[in-house]
């Protein structure tokens, strides 16, 4: 029996700026659904799609996410992830996390060995480093954009650059996950929609979500849950939910974009900033790519 349509997405972040060039991001995206096609094809499962797709744009410093994060207002970096199995209904997510490399593996560390979903500071720096996660020696040396300092952009607005990935796998089961270095110069301590689950990142049957943006307003709204819930219980099309959910994120000031797939492989990827760097896989097996 033919199996059905794989598909995925991934975001290299809301916050691109037409000032910019992210012609290494695009072809890094698309170079990174290419393998997660390859992985998905040898039977991989969407979250294991999910986590390791994230882990190479943690790792690439190309984003506002592990190695690319930029530090907040006090000079320390605080990375949030988070990641949701759609088959499952399990979740796991660190916030305000200092130290390791990739926060998206300790995020799956919490889900995977502990009864919890989220943990956050000095205790989920404490459990990474129990469960042996990689750690940064020395963070000046570790972070790409360390020194860099993007200190012109007042707390609360629009980061350059969260990750994330969702993914449908050919056996129909979805997941999504995402990772952020947060927004520029947050406050010591803030924690945006990135680990929260139900805000930054959500999977269940009918759909996973991925969002970026100005975190704040993606809590207040519950984005990604809210877009499974209005498929699952408004009946909603993928196109109609996100774009309804992103109306209410612009209608309260806020700015931003989502990705995400439902359960027959349809994609969408919207946003209402300048732009947000993206890349997809189609349930007909087309690649795109594009930051605008
Ligand atoms: N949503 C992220 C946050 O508020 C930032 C981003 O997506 O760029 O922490």
């Amino acid at each position: 029996m033919p199996k059905s349509p794989i598909a995925l997405a991934l975001h290299g972040g809301a916050g691109a700026r037409r000032s910019r060039d992210y012609t290494n991001e695009i072809r890094h995206m698309a170079g990174l659904v290419e393998a997660a096609r390859d992985r998905l094809a040898r039977g991989d499962t969407a979250l294991d799609v999910c986590i390791a797709t994230v882990v190479e744009l943690e790792v690439s410093g190309l984003y506002v996410a592990g190695r690319g994060a930029s530090p907040n207002a006090a000079g320390v970096y605080e990375l949030d992830a988070s990641l949701m199995d759609g088959a499952s209904g399990r979740a796991g997510g660190v916030a305000a996390l200092e130290g390791f490399e990739s926060p998206i593996l300790a995020a799956r560390a919490v889900m995977t060995e502990t009864p919890h979903v989220l943990l956050a500071g000095a205790g989920a720096a404490r459990f990474a480093r129990s469960q042996g996660l990689a750690e940064i020696a020395d963070p000046a040396a570790w972070f790409t954009r360390a020194g860099k300092g993007e200190a012109n952009h007042p707390p609360g607005t629009l980061a350059h650059g969260t990750v994330g990935c969702v993914v449908r796998d050919a056996d129909g089961r979805l997941a999504a996950a995402t990772s952020t270095g947060g927004v520029f110069n947050k406050l010591p301590g803030r924690v945006g929609d990135t680990p929260i689950i139900g805000a930054g990142t959500f999977a269940d049957a009918h759909a996973a979500i991925s969002c970026t943006g100005q975190g704040e307003y993606f809590m207040r709204n519950l984005a990604a849950a809210q877009v499974a819930m209005r498929m699952r219980l408004a009946g909603e099309t993928l196109d109609q939910a996100t774009a309804a959910v992103l109306a209410e994120i612009a209608g309260l000031g806020g700015d931003g974009g989502l990705i995400a797939l439902d359960a027959d492989g349809n994609v969408a990827t919207p946003f209402v900033s300048e732009g947000m760097k993206r890349a997809v896989l189609d349930r007909d097996g087309q690649i795109t790519s594009a930051a605008f």
